[in-house]
């Protein structure tokens, strides 16, 4: 194992020089779950920080089946035809739990895996939700560092990654379907309630009058949310990678909401504000690491456990009194 590891210049190097070889060496890094490894992702993030950070950072969601795959890589060759680098990071949390995965045991978006301007990386499997984001985060700067120009990060919309990819971009879209009896598909409120656009997938077909009425009605439905504090209104668009449509319309959506963002201020108070809110979560994971990695809690957990499973003990007290040993 050790000998696959180069050094942090090597890393650095690398990265900067735009070698996607190394930048995918460097994200299995950041992946690692070995403590030399995160030692070492974290000098060289350190050491690329200043090179981060100059990309447009989008989330996008929506469930199984809406088309994110297809919409990335239409949406994706359409940017890269007028000369951006675009990479594309995947959250599959599906597959901590079935040990399958939801995203794709598939082929995903073949044809922009192969252009040389784009970088797609599915993520690593396995680790809480919470490991899943950090290194989401993480493996971002690298790929600024490396010079991709803008970031996506895919996530399935089912409501348990979302909040996390939030976290972390400057704009959030969500693909809906147009006519599928819904309910919003299973899409949670809340999900709704963060985008900043929702793109309606497969306007073609003789789909076309269904998503129209969709459009309207999606509207509507933003329009009831409070008010965003940044003073932007969410957008719906409609597009169809198999016709084509719509690439070009949701490129100046963005656009708009980040030269907006910019002159009002809020770009870089998201951004400040996201920073902040990522180290608090650094530190609590470190805590949590911390707290049941001590010797005196592994050997106590269990029978607190028991305690409060068979109700001999309330779980708050259980909890204090697990502190106090931690503590002492
Ligand atoms: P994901 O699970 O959200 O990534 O969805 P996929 O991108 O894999 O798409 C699911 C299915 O919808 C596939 O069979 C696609 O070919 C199809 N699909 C995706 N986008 C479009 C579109 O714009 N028009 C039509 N007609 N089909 C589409």
């Amino acid at each position: 194992r050790k000998k696959n590891r180069l050094s942090l210049a090597q890393y650095k190097e690398g990265i900067l020089s735009g070698d996607r070889i190394i930048l995918s060496r460097a994200i299995t890094l950041v992946e690692s779950n070995l403590q030399e490894d995160n030692e070492l992702s974290t000098q060289l993030i350190d050491e690329l920080y200043p090179s981060t950070g100059n990309s447009i950072r989008i989330g996008i969601t929506g469930v199984p089946g809406v088309g994110k795959s297809t919409f990335i890589e239409y949406f994706g060759k359409y940017l890269i035809s007028k000369g951006k680098k675009i990479a594309v990071l995947t959250i599959d949390p599906s597959s901590q739990k079935s040990g399958g995965s939801i995203l794709g045991d598939k082929t995903r978006m073949n044809e922009l895996s192969q252009d040389k301007n784009a970088y797609i990386r599915p993520s690593a499997t396995g680790d809480a939700l919470g490991g899943i984001a950090h290194r989401t985060r993480e493996s971002m700067l690298l790929c600024e560092a490396a010079g991709y120009e803008i970031i996506i990060i895919e996530t399935v919309g089912v409501g348990q990654s979302e909040t996390s990819v939030k976290g972390m971009v400057d704009f959030f879209l969500l693909l809906m379907l147009a006519g599928a009896g819904d309910e919003l598909q299973g899409i949670k409120k809340g999900i709704m309630e963060m985008a900043d656009a929702i793109v309606i997938t497969k306007v073609d077909s003789g789909n076309e009058n269904a998503a129209r009425k969709a459009k309207k009605e999606y509207e509507n439905a933003l329009h009831l949310f409070p008010p965003n504090e940044n003073g932007w209104l969410p957008k719906v668009e409609l597009s169809s990678a198999v016709d084509g449509e719509g690439a070009q319309e949701v490129e100046k959506l963005i656009n708009s909401f980040i030269k907006k963002m910019k002159e009002n201020g809020f770009f870089d108070h998201n951004r400040s504000q996201q920073a902040i809110n990522w180290m608090h979560e650094t530190v609590h994971q470190y805590l949590r690491k911390n707290f049941y990695n001590t010797p005196v809690i592994k050997e106590n957990l269990p029978k607190f456990e028991e305690d409060v499973k068979s109700g001999n003990q309330h779980a708050v007290k259980a909890a204090l009194e697990l502190i106090k040993k931690y503590k002492a």
